[in-house]
């Protein structure tokens, strides 16, 4: 018989609570996990990271008649070790701030288990920085400590020496300390603290229901109340915290902490989510669609036979999704890119342009306004052996797509040959929580990127945008906005250049000019 292999735990610090902060050496470590152990306060979406196969254990769960307690966690780490597995201890923050990480690693060395600690990003500093609050700062705080507010400082066992630690530290960030803020206030004040020291709390750091207060010392406890701040929370003392109004994040970047709703399909989402992030909002992905495929066999073998034959002058794209669906339809029978080598290309706007460059396709044409109307006139305007009066374009694109085009183009003499590839139908399911989100009115900025984004979002809603009433409402092009305008909704925003990037530009500059600085 041979033994199994001992496995491999790493103890992993997932950062204050934005996915986005875990680092690099903890994501690969996840991303190779069998077994993920985690804590309430790792960010949920970090589980996603790890394999889909991977066995997720919620070690801040019930068991039976109580949470699971320590010696039952290190157990937990032991065994799946000693079975070999490679198994990822996830948890908030820093692994060895307040996370018992020392006694986890103790445990599994004891038990003869390898075991690596992967720092992480402690939300008593990063937390507090996204909160807009510097632990330290030149000439305000030279030190700082970090202190558990878990027990009650009027209990004559207590172990924290707040008389001490009053006058003696700048910056105090007390963590779990919201249960006993009264107590801790008045501890620090009858230390020899200033009643008027800058205070702040910090609910639920760098997540999107992160909440800030800022008040004093002697004032802290009776806001708290007042405002319902609950755990988890960060609980500072110390000049710093009157910095905040100075550094909080919306102050620093106008986009930052904002909800953005990113309708487009999860294939094209990436893209202007991780710009949304890269500027400090939270983008939240609600897919209005989903590209179905209506493409007619014999009328598309028809259409292959006659680029063959070079029938088409010009072939005509109108969106990315037209490209990548008419090219998969192309390889699939058999055929590819050399079939188009007798006419000449239009792309509608650079995004399309983008997608056929993607297939190293070259676009002959990019009119300079991205609509219809836009290419209708640009086509309209070639001479000679670009002319289109008399000669066969090719069209293919979405079931239900505007008129505009292929009216306009026959009323410059073209033969249009228009060809169904796909309909870009409601999603069968949107995301709950993303829904749930519209719904409760939480969306400060709705971006759309075509039509049929804002008419099958209002079919998820139940036929009505009216939850978004109160949203800054940014289109990528005016076909769009008039799409919003016909379901009620007033666009703030709409890109000049109807791209990804001019609908960001755009917004960035609306944004900015109405945070009060522009
Ligand atoms: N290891 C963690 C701390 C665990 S103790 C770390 O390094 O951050 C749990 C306490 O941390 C909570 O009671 C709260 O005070 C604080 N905390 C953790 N995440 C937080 C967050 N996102 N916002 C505010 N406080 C947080």
């Amino acid at each position: 018989m041979t033994a199994t292999p001992l496995g491999h735990v790493w103890l992993v610090g997932a950062g204050p609570g934005d996915p986005g902060l875990i680092t690099v050496a903890g994501l690969a470590a996840l991303r190779r996990a069998e077994v993920v152990v985690y804590d309430r306060l790792a960010a949920p979406a970090l589980l996603d990271e790890a394999p889909a196969d991977a066995e997720r254990i919620d070690a801040g769960k019930r068991v039976g008649d109580h949470t699971m307690i320590q010696d039952e966690i290190n157990a937990l780490l032991v065994t799946h070790g000693l079975a070999g597995k490679r198994v990822v201890r996830l948890k908030g923050g820093d692994p060895f701030v307040f996370g018992r990480g020392g006694e986890e690693a103790i445990a599994l060395a004891d038990a003869g288990i390898p075991c690596v600690v992967i720092p992480g990003v402690t939300s008593a500093i990063g937390g507090l920085a996204r909160g807009g609050i510097p632990v330290t700062h030149r000439a305000v705080a030279t030190s700082f400590a970090v202190i558990t507010g878990h027990e009650d400082p009027s209990k004559p066992e207590a172990g924290v020496h707040w008389d001490r630690l009053a006058t003696s530290v700048d910056t105090l960030v007390v963590l779990m300390g919201v249960g006993n803020i009264d107590g801790i206030a008045a501890a620090l004040i009858a230390g020899g603290r200033d009643a008027a020291t800058p205070a702040a709390l910090v609910q639920q750091a760098s997540t999107p229901a992160q909440r800030v207060l800022t008040s004093t010392l002697g004032e802290i406890a009776a806001a708290a109340r007042d405002a319902k701040i609950e755990a988890p929370a960060l609980f500072v003392v110390g000049d710093v915290a009157g910095l905040q109004p100075l550094l909080d994040p919306a102050h620093l970047a106008p986009l930052a902490g904002k909800r953005v709703l990113v309708t487009r399909t999860r294939a094209q989402a990436s893209t202007l989510a991780d710009t949304l992030r890269a500027e400090g909002a939270w983008p939240v992905l609600l897919p209005a669609l989903e590209i179905e495929e209506r493409i007619d066999g014999d009328a598309f073998r028809e259409v292959a036979r006659n680029l063959m034959l070079g029938r088409y002058r010009w072939t005509v794209f109108t969106s990315p999704n037209a490209v990548d669906a008419f090219l998969d339809a192309l390889w699939e029978t058999g055929g590819d890119a050399r079939l188009l080598r007798g006419n000449l290309i239009c792309a509608i706007g650079p995004g399309t342009a983008r997608a056929l460059a993607a297939r190293h396709i070259h676009a002959d044409l990019i009119p300079t306004e991205a609509i219809g109307e836009g290419v209708v006139a640009a086509l309209a305007a070639r001479q000679g052996e670009e002319a289109i009066a008399g000669a066969r374009i090719l069209l293919p694109r979405a079931e239900g797509a505007r008129d505009v085009l292929p009216d306009g183009l026959r009323a410059a003499g073209a033969e249009v040959e228009e060809m169904t590839l796909y309909l870009a139908a409601p999603p069968a399911a949107a995301p709950p929580e993303a829904l749930a989100a519209v719904r409760a009115g939480k969306i400060d900025i709705a971006t759309f990127t075509s039509s049929s984004t804002v008419r099958n979002l209002a079919t998820l809603l139940g036929g009505d945008l009216s939850p978004l009433r109160s949203a800054t409402i940014v289109c990528i092009g005016p076909i769009v906005a008039e799409a919003a305008r016909e379901h009620g909704l007033e666009p703030h925003v709409v890109a000049e250049e109807h791209t990804i990037e001019g609908m960001v530009a755009a917004l960035r500059a609306y944004v900015h000019s109405h945070s009060g600085r522009g």
